[in-house]
């Protein structure tokens, strides 16, 4: 049996009871702004009909409905025309577009905070019953080509495929991503159980998607960014700041910061790769300029499951001292003046080398994305936490040691990042510290065990799961 019409329903998170008559104004406003792929056309309402499709959103090559059939509300798409395509391509399409559909929804004021959606959790149809009756035979064929794209998607994650048994229905699956594990505590969020994708999983499941929609330049290679070795440890990179052309922050007998973060940064990655657990790359192993997008960007296609930034500062002799390292994650909203002052300083590297960010493919604003960032700030916040406390008893903190600000090198939606402040360049112990080999090995050392405590949960969760296959 060949897949022809795809249908795809993302479920929405449970107990998300939002009123479905309140999206038709949304569905209406999408319509007029002409928000979605494939010529949005009408709304049509059938809140009427108990445990039916809802709200539905036609357009011309497909439907959108916020579907309650059987009683389980999510988004619903239902490709009308049969595109010419390998099964692989018609699958992505689908999801692709739900997906879109799932991220503009969360996003709209009448609906944000009232319903998310489980990109774990969903149902694939395909055909209609006049195409194919809902037998075995179908779910076979329709699992032939579902389970290498979900194996492509969710990577590393169990998949739950319950066939619809109702010979009525179409042919097609409930798919449960099999994977729950308890979330730390994390910066006033409380500890609670996801029963969603691991990091690495929901990462590459919506990297691959996006990878997809970016431009032609970066889609032709999406293979790279998926293991390119098989090796299936988690890839760090580490970033060492500046390079080439842009010096850094200067210290008291003129030392310069791109050289003591690169020092830094090497002597952690020989610790790393010693340690054996992890794969480590470095966006610069030597004096070189790099474009801090380009760093981004190299981080998200070697699919890296963390960044890590190194620097040091330097405080003006007028602002007067500050010592101790500073561990920062991304924020639009700076903590404070000196995070501000900071992430202007840092993001002046393009500045200085005369980078033209303006032609710059704007990838990161990539709506699908936008999924994965509640997970990809937590999980960072989760890293800086363990940072801060393995630092504690080795290297010397800042007095508020962590701090957040819009560092362009933060901004991956999908791989979870910080930026260490080593310490100041200013400071004349902190500046001893700096440039003395024993410290760099401790605190490498410390900043090892944190690596350690951030990937410990995931990689017992990964092979809790190799072993239930
Ligand atoms: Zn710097």
């Amino acid at each position: 049996m060949e897949l022809q019409k795809i249908n795809v329903k993302f479920f929405v998170e449970k107990g998300n009871k939002m009123p479905l008559a309140d999206l038709i104004p949304v569905f209406h406003r999408w319509i007029q702004q002409d928000k979605l792929e494939g010529m949005l056309i009408d709304v049509t309402e059938y809140t009427h009909v108990h445990q039916g499709p809802g709200v539905l959103l036609i357009a011309n090559e497909a439907n959108y409905s916020l579907d309650e059939t059987d009683g389980k509300r999510g988004l619903l798409y239902n490709q009308k025309r049969v595109p010419v395509k390998s099964g692989e391509e018609h699958l992505r399409t689908a999801f692709r577009r739900a997906l879109q559909a799932c991220s503009l929804l969360e996003k709209e004021p009448e609906v944000a905070g009232k319903m998310k959606f489980a990109v774990n959790h969903l149902q694939v149809f395909i055909n209609d019953r006049l195409a194919g009756p809902n037998n075995a035979e179908g779910h076979q064929d329709l699992e032939n080509d579902l389970k290498p794209f979900l194996n492509s998607l969710y990577e590393g994650a169990g998949h739950l495929l319950i066939p619809e048994k109702d010979p009525k229905k179409r042919t097609g699956f409930e798919v449960k991503v099999d994977k729950a594990f308890v979330m730390a505590a994390a910066d006033g969020q409380p500890a609670r159980l996801v029963v969603d994708l691991s990091v690495t999983d929901r990462d590459s499941f919506l990297r691959n998607i996006a990878l997809e929609n970016r431009p032609a330049k970066a889609a032709k290679q999406p293979a790279v960014a998926v293991k390119p070795d098989g090796d299936p440890r988690p890839l760090i990179v580490l970033d060492p700041g500046h390079g080439g052309i842009d010096t850094g922050t200067h210290g008291l007998d003129g030392e310069l910061e791109k050289d003591v973060v690169l020092s830094f940064a090497t002597e952690l990655r020989d610790r790393l790769e010693k340690n054996g657990k992890y794969r480590v790359l470095m966006t610069r192993s030597d004096d070189t300029f790099i474009p801090l997008n380009e760093r981004v960007r190299f981080a998200r296609g070697h699919n890296a499951s963390l960044f890590i930034s190194i620097h040091a500062d330097a405080l003006p002799k007028k602002e007067g001292q500050a010592e101790g390292a500073t561990i920062y994650t991304l924020s639009e909203h700076a903590s404070d003046a000196e995070a501000a002052r900071l992430a202007d300083d840092e993001n002046k590297a393009d500045v200085i080398a005369g980078v033209d960010l303006t032609s710059e493919p704007d990838d990161v604003a990539n709506i699908l994305v936008d999924l994965a960032q509640r997970e990809t700030k937590t999980f960072s916040l989760q890293f800086a936490h363990a940072t801060v406390k393995e630092f504690k008893s080795i290297a010397r903190l800042h007095k508020r040691p962590l701090k957040s600000a819009g560092f362009v090198v933060l901004k991956a939606p999908d791989v979870p990042s910080v930026l260490i402040e080593l310490g100041y360049m200013s400071n004349r112990s902190d500046l001893n510290h700096l440039v003395n080999a024993d410290w760099r090995g401790k605190t490498a050392g410390a900043l090892m065990q944190a690596v350690d405590d951030f990937f410990a949960p995931r990689l017992a969760g990964a092979a809790a799961m190799g072993a239930r296959r």
